[in-house]
């Protein structure tokens, strides 16, 4: 039986993971749109995708993970209306769209190794595989779930006995998908139709085009998840996941058109992170400072403070950013990093306790596997660091667990990091060796001034005590 549960956002329950292939996880995820750094409020999503993934892996099974890059065709509308936000983006910095494909893809992974979030398996641009979305929409049209209009190719929504299936079906997800649809699109035959393939409308923008046999044109957004989730993972997807905001109409849209191609059930769970917020509601680009791991670096927080501050909160419940609390989180992690490296430094006084390391292991496991409680999974890594064992079996305990925080709780303390306590420590000596020569023990006093030397902490004596300077 599996140890892991989480909500699924098809059934609105939390429910116990039974994977199609016993031992084995097909994961998929939607990847950035490139034509911009990411913004910290993204990146929530990916971190916890993250814990997602390396649970699974810490339970045993066998992850296939892949991942979209939407290099093409992701309008700056989830309605079919807009810019392709690539092309603004090269218009923006005068270069061209795969270029700046190019740059911020490069950007985007460099932000996720600083937040220790684990490469997918495969990563696939969408322009790799336009033969296979050409493939996908010949037989939506053979299968008459498709129509042309107006020179586009669109998604028929009414030929679903059952469209709206992440979402509660009503009008107001419909007025969602219109809301910003400001010139609106006379071709459609039903307002929440969607383009799989674009030859007419925005031409004139679009910088890359490819032959179809419906004209030279260029694809639909959510075509792309659809034709490299089954290209790498097959006809049966076990977990996709994303950010609230791809439930609809991304993710509904891609439910449609992949089953409306496979002729059954695609993808029995779907995982979604909520968002971040600041104070007065959700985050967006168009307020305040662009949040991106550099700025927080610039401003003096390990991109690791930040992955903390997301384990913190849990993923399905929306998470307020602000500065004091990254600071109440910043010396929260030092604190955690000395008592790491303490342990750490002491961690040859003996055997692993395998019970000890056992009975932490498994409630470790309990959390994450409770619909990933990640706030409840550091509670037990902080009880282990204080419960009553050697350092040996708290050190084992520390190196396992961060296979999943990864938090590099196993990294040397910097220097400057470790100050406060080399002080206590040279302090304690230096009344050590007082004492000593107090009681006329100098051997003593002399064994303890040679082993702080040793280390490069040399004592002096003077009138007003002994001070110590280190080399
Ligand atoms: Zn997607």
């Amino acid at each position: 039986m599996s140890r892991i549960k989480f909500y699924n956002t098809m059934t609105k329950k939390v429910e116990e993971f039974v994977p199609n292939v016993e031992g084995k996880v097909s994961l998929y995820t939607c990847g950035p749109t490139v034509y911009h750094f990411a913004h910290i409020g993204n990146l929530r999503c990916y971190i916890m995708e993250d814990i997602l993934d390396r649970t699974l892996r810490y339970a045993g099974y066998d992850v296939k993970r892949v991942m979209n890059i939407t290099d093409v065709g992701h309008l700056t509308s989830d309605a079919d209306t807009g810019d392709d936000k690539m092309v603004e983006g090269a218009k923006r910095e005068h270069k061209t769209v795969m270029e700046i494909a190019k740059y911020y893809t490069d950007a985007f992974f460099s932000d996720c190794e600083k937040l220790n979030i684990r490469r997918p398996d495969v990563i696939e641009p969408a322009t790799n595989c336009i033969p296979e979305f050409i493939h996908m929409i010949e037989v939506l049209l053979e299968k008459g779930y498709a129509y042309k209009a107006g020179e586009n190719i669109y998604f028929d929504t009414s030929k679903l006995d059952k469209y709206y299936t992440l979402t509660n079906s009503s009008d107001d997800d419909l007025m969602v998908a219109v809301r910003d649809d400001v010139d609106e699109d006379v071709n459609k035959r039903n307002k929440a139709d969607f383009v799989l393939w674009f030859t007419k409308s925005k031409f004139e923008d679009q910088a890359l085009k490819w032959d179809s046999p419906w004209g030279v044109g260029y694809p639909g957004w959510h075509i792309e998840c659809s034709c490299i989730s089954m290209k790498h993972l097959g006809e049966k997807l076990d977990i996709h996941c994303g950010g609230i905001d791809n439930i609809f109409p991304h993710h509904t849209n891609e439910i449609a058109q992949s089953e409306s191609f496979l002729g059954h059930k695609w993808c029995n769970y779907w995982f979604h992170v909520h968002h971040l917020n600041e104070k007065g509601g959700k985050m967006s680009k168009s307020k305040g400072e662009f949040l991106t791991v550099s700025l927080l670096e610039s401003k003096g927080y390990d991109p690791i403070v930040y992955r903390m501050f997301c384990l913190q909160s849990h993923y399905r419940k929306p998470l307020e950013f602000s500065y004091d609390v990254m600071d109440n989180m910043k010396s929260a992690y030092e604190k955690l990093l000395k008592t790491a490296a303490r342990i750490k430094e002491n961690a040859n006084d003996g055997e692993v306790d395998n019970g000890v390391f056992a009975s932490f292991k498994d409630r470790f496991l309990d959390a994450l596997g409770n619909d990933f409680n990640t706030s409840m999974a550091l509670t037990v890594l902080y009880e282990a660091l204080k419960a009553d064992t050697n350092n040996a079996t708290k050190y084992a305990i520390i190196k396992d667990f961060d296979t999943v925080l990864c938090l590099n709780l196993d990294k040397e303390v910097e220097k400057e990091g470790i100050d406060s306590e080399l002080e206590a420590y040279i302090l304690k000596k230096i009344e050590e060796r007082k004492e000593a020569k107090k009681n006329k023990d100098f051997a003593t006093a002399d064994a303890i001034r040679d082993e702080l030397a040793a280390k490069g902490i040399v004592l002096k004596d003077t009138r007003e005590g002994t001070t110590y300077t280190i080399g």
